[in-house]
């Protein structure tokens, strides 16, 4: 089986899909894995690295043509797929909800498209589980980055000149992302508080250390798969009301609050922002996905004008691209064992049989096996 990994040119990138050891891995199941010459540049991995692995180079094209399966990490190009073997496999991200080019174009080409976002949340696929890994990699960078920007220091210092207070520290949003956001801040000797709309997170983030803040906004829950109920309007508008104090009184916030397959929800309000000491620094780690808090720009740093700085983050984890690739890979190396039929020395996709093929397979043999990505398609096409 030819499994192949494309040179990925998204800006700001420097994570890579498949990494020397995850392809020194396939090739000990007895694939074959062909690669771009300088695929691995970015993160420092030189293709002698990969040759030692057992990897061969060819051009893009000849990669495509011959592919059994692509393997890649951020969602694959349109054009590139229509290049494949009818009936191939993708893995990766895919974004279906946002990307439905990149749907409709595995359907125009029968293409299995493993989408990696839906990995299900489940103790035993944990190990497959990218989201988690490559955000606990961004809820730790987020607090590097705020800690290079702001103009204090985290921690507490007792000088002869005098003493330094902590920085406190705001977590909205205690998943994966701030859960590793707030140990990091704790680390550096901040003082953090955090808050989620699932209660149930409320004992994680005391036993880091940490205090959760108590809000008043009626009843809240989380779906069976453990991701946060939507709020509606008004209660969302009841959070930003209790918390907009909470903010005044950070240094430093940090939102992570995500809806699976929907916007993020808006937070933190353009005048909370502006409640907060000149200095301060927000870092929006939703700014991809509609963004937290209002003013944030994706990719962007925002100097308000009443001095604080709103970070639009939407891909810490490539600062961080060697670990960061290394767990994307092992994820997707784990998702392929899982896969694998040895006799036939094949992967085999049997999504009755399957339950975690049977969640991730997104598209098979031109149809769309999710309904709520069917379901967005559908509605594109009504508009
Ligand atoms: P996520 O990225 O979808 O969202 C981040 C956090 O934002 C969540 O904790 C969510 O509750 C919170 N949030 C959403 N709306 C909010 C609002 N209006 N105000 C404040 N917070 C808000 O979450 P995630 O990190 O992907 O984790 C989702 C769930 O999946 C968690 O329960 C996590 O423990 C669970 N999980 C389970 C496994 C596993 O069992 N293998 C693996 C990873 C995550």
């Amino acid at each position: 089986m030819h499994f192949v990994s494309l040179t990925d040119h998204t800006p700001g990138e420097h994570r890579v899909a498949l990494t020397p050891n995850a392809a020194a891995r396939l090739v000990d199941l007895g694939a074959t894995v062909r690669l771009e010459a300088g695929y691995g540049g970015r993160s420092f991995f030189d293709d002698a690295s990969y040759r030692d692995a057992g990897v061969d180079f060819a051009p893009r094209e000849t990669l495509l043509r011959e592919a059994d399966v692509l393997l890649t990490l951020n969602p694959p190009d349109p054009d590139d797929l229509a290049m494949m073997p009818e009936g191939a496999t993708v893995i990766g991200l895919m974004d279906p909800f946002r990307r439905t080019d990149v749907v409709r174009a595995l359907v125009a080409r029968k293409l299995a498209g493993i989408c990696m976002e839906l990995i299900p949340r489940s103790t035993y696929a944990q190990k497959m589980d990218v989201l988690s890994s490559q955000a606990s990699l961004a809820g730790y960078a987020a607090v590097l980055r705020a800690a290079e920007r702001i103009d204090k220091s985290f921690p507490m210092m007792s000088t002869p000149a005098g003493t330094i207070a902590p920085a406190r520290v705001f977590v909205i949003g205690v998943g994966v992302a701030g859960l590793q956001a707030i140990a990091t801040a704790k680390r550096l000797g901040a003082r953090v508080d955090a808050y989620d709309t699932r209660p149930v997170v409320a004992e994680q983030v005391r036993s880091l250390g940490a205090k959760f803040v108590e809000l008043d906004v009626g009843e809240t829950g989380e779906t069976e798969q453990g991701y946060a109920k939507e709020l509606t309007p008004e209660q969302l508008e009841m959070q930003r009301q209790q918390m907009a104090r909470v903010v005044a009184e950070a240094d430093v916030v940090i939102t992570t609050a995500q809806l699976f397959g929907r916007p993020a929800p808006r937070i933190v309000s353009a005048e909370m922002v502006a409640g907060m000491r000149p200095g301060s620094v927000v870092v929006d780690l939703a700014a991809g996905s509609g963004g937290n808090v209002e003013g944030s720009r994706p990719d962007e740093e925002v100097l308000t004008e009443e001095g604080i700085r709103i970070v639009g983050a939407t891909n810490l984890p490539s600062s961080v691209a060697r670990d960061a690739g290394q767990m994307f890979a092992n994820n997707m190396v784990h998702l392929i064992t899982h896969a694998w039929d040895a006799e036939s020395g094949r992967m085999t996709l049997d999504p009755e049989e399957d339950p975690v093929v049977g969640a991730c397979l997104l598209t098979q043999a031109g149809e769309v096996r999710d309904e709520r990505v069917s379901k967005v398609l559908a509605e594109e096409d009504e508009s």
